[in-house]
């Protein structure tokens, strides 16, 4: 939304908000799924029961291709793999030869890592789960191809666009009057889609989101897991009944999916939920499959999994390549997540090889007496429209405030951006929660060597 809309939005009527969302889709929607969109769709639909061998010479060729992309249209690349011959590669494994780039490293040379400009590209620009602020060019065919395979994927369970769905994602669209009048929701009303907020799951409002979802019959949930989960659990608790066979699938995404939100979200909607992974910055697609295995795809780029000396092991940190990185190559990237890897093989007919478990972040978010759980998604979100903020990180102790310590690059950073940073973090914990902003010249990562956004100590 532009700047002028965004000022008025408030003042107007609920019909027109859901026009403006509307809108804001269609348009969103016709760079995403036109020019090559169809193509890309329907070649990992005939790609789903390949060999591993033929997604291993597909995964091979698309990686020689983005490396050759790379030193020819990135300085940084073409700099850094000065001394290599990457006319030498024959498999993968010879990936090893080129050094990881890690956040901070992205983040310090982003202009010469970049192919295309701000105005051919498609801005991601949330700052992802790990407080390191980042704003992603992702080339217009990239997107494609993104899409491409995720809605492949989201095929399989039967979802297309147009079917009805209900949507948790970290878009405040509400205004106070909304909240006064107890709507959580804005509708889409073209495709289908309702937005419920995720910034009013609290125990006072949960009963509004239970009884409009019986009442909108969504086939499919798409969105944070944790607020999915906060819902269903109400909903268990007060033995309200959800009828079966409504809702078709639920795809949880942008955060992690723990075994014990599953249960209770498969529990109420009375259905199956397929995890998905791909972070903000346009990292490689895993998909859960029928059989409830984690397939990472190979035709969305290549996982790595190293040790603290940076060897290959099973369990260990996560270092990807992306194919959907034209715009802003992620070669040898390190994301910042852990996985675990697996020899087993599925029998569900495609043969991309198995992750066992994503590891994520699971019990970070602050809890406000007003608003109730901010998880992770909503908390990383509050760097929407600031600039110069390196990092940060959120520490509770009790009910009455926060400290927010913050990282900064003078150089971009002004008090207009202090003031935007505050107000994010007040729409989401509330008017009476006291936050304390504190300028640090480094924060240093958690003994696990993880960096983390949210340190909790309070306990509700
Ligand atoms: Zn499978």
């Amino acid at each position: 939304m532009n700047k002028f809309l965004e000022k008025i939005y408030p003042f107007l009527p609920g019909y027109m908000h859901n026009l403006f969302v509307t809108g804001f889709n269609l348009f969103a929607y016709h760079t995403r799924y036109s020019r090559n969109y169809r193509k890309y769709r329907k070649q990992f639909k005939d790609n789903e029961n390949l060999s591993l061998k033929e997604l291993n010479h597909i995964q091979f060729n698309k990686l020689m291709d983005l490396l050759k992309y790379s030193i020819k249209h990135s300085t940084f690349y073409n700099e850094i793999y000065k001394e290599i011959n990457i006319e030498s590669f024959t498999s993968i494994e010879d990936l090893h030869q080129l050094p990881i780039i890690d956040k901070q490293i992205l983040r310090s040379n982003f202009s010469d890592i970049i192919t295309i400009s701000k105005s051919d590209a498609n801005i991601s620009k949330t700052g992802g789960t790990t407080g390191l602020a980042l704003e992603i060019f992702e080339h217009k065919d990239d997107t494609r191809y993104g899409y491409g395979m995720l809605d492949n994927f989201r095929r399989k369970h039967g979802y297309e666009l147009g079917k009805k769905t209900a949507w948790f994602s970290g878009k405040n669209l509400l205004t106070e009057k909304d909240v006064r009048n107890h709507i959580f929701w804005k509708t889409d009303w073209w495709y289908k889609v309702r937005y419920y907020s995720t910034f009013h799951i609290q125990d006072k409002y949960l009963e509004y989101y239970v009884k409009d979802l019986i009442k909108f019959r969504p086939e499919y949930l798409v969105g944070f897991p944790s607020t999915m989960n906060e819902i269903a659990t109400f909903g268990l608790d007060r033995k309200i009944e959800f009828q079966e066979g409504i809702v078709k699938a639920i795809f949880p995404t942008a955060e992690t999916f723990t075994n014990e939100m599953r249960n209770n979200i498969e529990a109420f909607f009375k259905t199956r939920a397929y995890n998905q992974y791909a972070s903000s910055e346009g990292a490689p697609f895993i998909f859960e499959c029928n059989e409830g295995n984690l397939h990472m795809e190979l035709q969305s780029g290549v996982f790595e999994v190293l040790d603290d000396k940076n060897l290959p092991t099973q369990v260990g940190r996560l270092i990807v390549t992306s194919f959907t990185s034209y715009g802003t190559p992620l070669i040898r990237y390190e994301i910042g997540d852990e996985i675990k890897i697996s020899d087993r093989i599925c029998k569900c007919g495609n043969n991309n090889p198995l992750a066992d478990e994503i590891y994520g972040r699971i019990n970070d978010y602050i809890f406000s007496n007003e608003t109730g759980k901010i998880n992770l998604g909503n908390i990383s979100n509050c760097l929407k429209g600031v600039h110069g903020i390196t990092k940060f990180q959120v520490l509770q102790e009790n009910a009455d405030d926060i400290l927010i310590k913050v990282v900064i690059d003078n150089n971009l950073y002004s008090s207009k951006d202090e003031n935007i940073f505050i107000q994010n973090f007040r729409d989401r914990v509330g008017l009476h929660m006291g936050i304390n902003l504190q300028y640090v010249n480094n924060i240093s990562n958690v003994k696990s060597g993880k960096y983390r956004l949210v340190i909790n100590n309070f306990n509700r």
